[in-house]
């Protein structure tokens, strides 16, 4: 779809100002793996690039299992969205959360203030989807995002020093056990983690602790985990959730959260204090304030060439938006973020010269999720890894996939004292101040992650 022409600026309240009109102004929302991979392939175009995010940090979704279980920092885990765009040298960063678009005056609406646009590129990624159940919603811990895998680390370790002051078996028993619902790569990579930080660090931190009493459960809906992967590597995958330990629970529905545990559609309880959700994620809410036409999981239908039906000169990507291929969608994976951010800004570049936008061809480069030390799955077009050489193939595409030198020798040192040693050394429950409750915007102070025991008491 072209675009038949680039209105003028109106910069009424802008802070940045009206573009230049010889150079388009790109706002990108989001600084995720789609929303970056879009800067950068921008770089040297003629356009201004405003980068908006609520966060001033990228996140590296793949690590966050570990940040929650306290083998790698936060720093191991985020970079900072100015760092990664230094390459980009027609780039700005502004941190604000956007919560509107005016699609016909072109304007993006912030907490910070407005910002006009001549191209504007949706990537706001995903959000957990708790599929309407408030009381799951409220009383279940996240793994979506940095502050969600630092309040699960905070929460995990928190119940260790609980149940060291129990003096009611019961209630010990309860303050050891946890509930992982879905069987997907986030929820058993999680769980095959946390039964190797118990085994490990926490049986040598608590002497006086019978581990034993400790139970992980994963809980999945399907026959069960990893339901993508081949059944041979589901056989594979389940094994070695087993032999650590893992309880798993398929054909199972969570229903609600009570003190108890985790309730289940068929009306049994699973005894947990802790319920991590990990079943699903859905389009970011600001999806929902556009007015445009929502696919699956709240996703903005988006034609071939990721343009939103009747603005074309509006793109969606990534998470956030639903790319046809075939007789279904793209599923919502950092390859696809990546490549449709990319074609994005190619497409971007294409208009400008007055070309037409070309289509998303996906590459799918296959799919990996590893059950801790020594085991991975990994589907690789006809090549399909698991046990020592899937695991070796999980840590190699990892470490090459995350930002920068440094990230990765400290990650690498993390994880080579983790083997060796069987530790977890980011053992820390270091929970940020309340955030104000009364949130002042012209404030320097950023905003406090949420902190605390997220489950019930
Ligand atoms: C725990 C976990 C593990 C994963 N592991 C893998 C894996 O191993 N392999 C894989 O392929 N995929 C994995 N994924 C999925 C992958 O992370 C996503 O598909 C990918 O991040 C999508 O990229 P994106 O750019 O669309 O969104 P994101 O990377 O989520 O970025 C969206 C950005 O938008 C910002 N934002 C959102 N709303 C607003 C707003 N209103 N205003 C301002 N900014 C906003 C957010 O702060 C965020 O920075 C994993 C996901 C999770 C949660």
């Amino acid at each position: 779809m072209p675009v038949d022409h680039l209105p003028p600026m109106r910069g009424d309240g802008d802070p940045i100002g009206p573009a230049d009109e010889r150079r388009p102004r790109v706002v990108i929302v989001g600084a995720g793996f789609g929303g970056l991979a879009c800067a950068h392939a921008l770089r040297s175009a003629p356009v201004e690039i405003v980068v908006v995010d609520q966060h001033n940090y990228h996140v590296f979704t793949p690590f966050l299992y570990q940040l929650a279980t306290a083998l790698l920092e936060p720093s191991e885990t985020a970079y900072p969205v100015r760092a990664l765009l230094r390459r980009v040298p027609n780039a700005q960063f502004r941190l604000a959360e956007v919560t509107d678009v005016d699609l016909e005056t072109r304007v993006v609406h912030t907490d910070r203030g407005p910002l006009d646009y001549h191209y504007l590129v949706l990537a706001a990624g995903a959000v957990n989807n708790y599929f309407g159940n408030r009381d799951i919603a409220e009383r279940s811990l996240g793994l979506n995002d940095l502050p969600e895998a630092l309040e699960l680390r905070n929460t995990v370790l928190a119940r260790f020093e609980r149940a060291a002051w129990a003096t009611d078996a019961q209630e010990r028993k309860r303050l050891l056990s946890f509930a992982v619902v879905g069987g997907g790569p986030t929820g058993t990579e999680f769980a095959a983690a946390l039964a190797e930080l118990v085994h490990g660090a926490q049986r040598r931190d608590y002497p006086h602790l019978d581990v034993s009493e400790v139970e992980v459960t994963l809980v999945e809906a399907s026959d069960g985990p990893l339901p993508p992967y081949s059944p041979r590597l589901q056989r594979a995958a389940q094994r070695a959730l087993e032999r650590k330990g893992v309880r798993i629970l398929s054909d199972a529905t969570a229903s609600k959260i009570e003190r108890e545990g985790l309730g289940l559609k068929d009306g049994r309880t699973i005894p947990a204090a802790t319920v991590v959700w990990a079943a699903g994620v859905r389009a970011a809410p600001l999806g929902d304030e556009l007015g445009l036409e929502q696919g699956s999981h709240h996703r903005l239908k988006v034609s071939p060439s990721l343009q939103v039906p009747g603005h074309p000169e509006v793109f969606a990507i990534g998470d956030l938006a639903e790319v046809p291929d075939g007789d279904g969608s793209l599923p919502m994976l950092a390859q696809v973020a990546l490549q449709s951010g990319k074609q994005a800004g190619r497409s971007i570049a294409a208009l400008l010269r007055g070309d037409q936008p070309g289509a998303l061809r996906y590459h799918d480069l296959g799919s990996m999720a590893t059950q801790g030390r020594n085991q991975a799955v990994a589907q690789i077009g006809p090549v399909k890894l698991s046990g020592f050489v899937g695991w070796l193939a999980w840590l190699v595409v990892h470490i090459v996939r995350s930002e920068g030198l440094r990230t990765r020798a400290s990650v690498l040192a993390n994880w080579i004292s983790g083997y060796l040693f069987r530790d977890r050394p980011i053992r820390l429950i270091a929970v940020p101040r309340t955030p104000d409750p009364t949130p002042d915007h012209d404030s320097d102070r950023p905003a406090a992650a949420p902190g605390g025991e997220g489950s019930p008491d």
